[in-house]
C-alpha cells in the first residue's frame, strides 16, 4: 500500500521538488504545509507514514513542530531538511526524535534513501 507523507517547508518551489521526487516513487503526498503550526495541525487531520519537515519555518520552527508532534504521536517519523550550517539543530532534532536528516540543496537519490530507510 502506499505510504503517506507530509510535507512542510516554507518554500513553496521546495514541497513542489520534494513533491515530485516523492509521488514519482510511488509514494502519496497527504498534504502541505508552510509553516510549524500548520505542520502540526495537518499531521493531526492525515496521521501520515512520515513528514518531511523543514527546520526554519516562520510561525513555528520545525523543531518546536516535530516537538509538539511527538508530544501526542511518540511514533511520528519525521524527517528534517536542513540547511548548511544548522548541525547544532540537526542534533536537536534527533535528540527530540527525528528520525534522519537530509540537507539542502537536495539529491532526489538521497532523499528517497532517506525515505525508504524510514518507511520502507
Ligand atoms: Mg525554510
Amino acid at each position: 500500500m502506499a505510504k503517506n507523507v507530509l510535507i512542510c517547508d516554507d518554500a513553496a518551489f521546495m514541497r513542489m521538488m520534494i513533491k515530485d521526487i516523492l509521488s514519482k516513487n510511488g509514494y502519496t503526498i497527504v498534504g502541505e504545509a508552510e509553516n510549524g503550526a500548520k505542520a502540526v495541525e495537518k499531521y493531526e487531520e492525515t496521521k501520515p507514514d512520515l513528514v518531511l519537515m523543514d527546520i526554519t519555518m516562520p510561525e513555528m520552527d520545525g523543531i518546536q513542530a516535530l516537538k509538539k508532534i511527538r508530544e501526542t504521536n511518540p511514533d511520528a517519523c519525521i524527517i528534517m531538511c536542513s540547511a548548511m550550517g544548522q548541525q547544532a539543530m540537526v542534533i536537536e532534532a534527533i535528540q527530540s526524535g527525528a528520525k534522519d536528516f537530509i540537507v539542502k540543496p537536495f539529491q532526489p537519490e538521497r532523499v528517497l534513501e532517506a525515505v525508504k530507510k524510514v518507511i520502507g
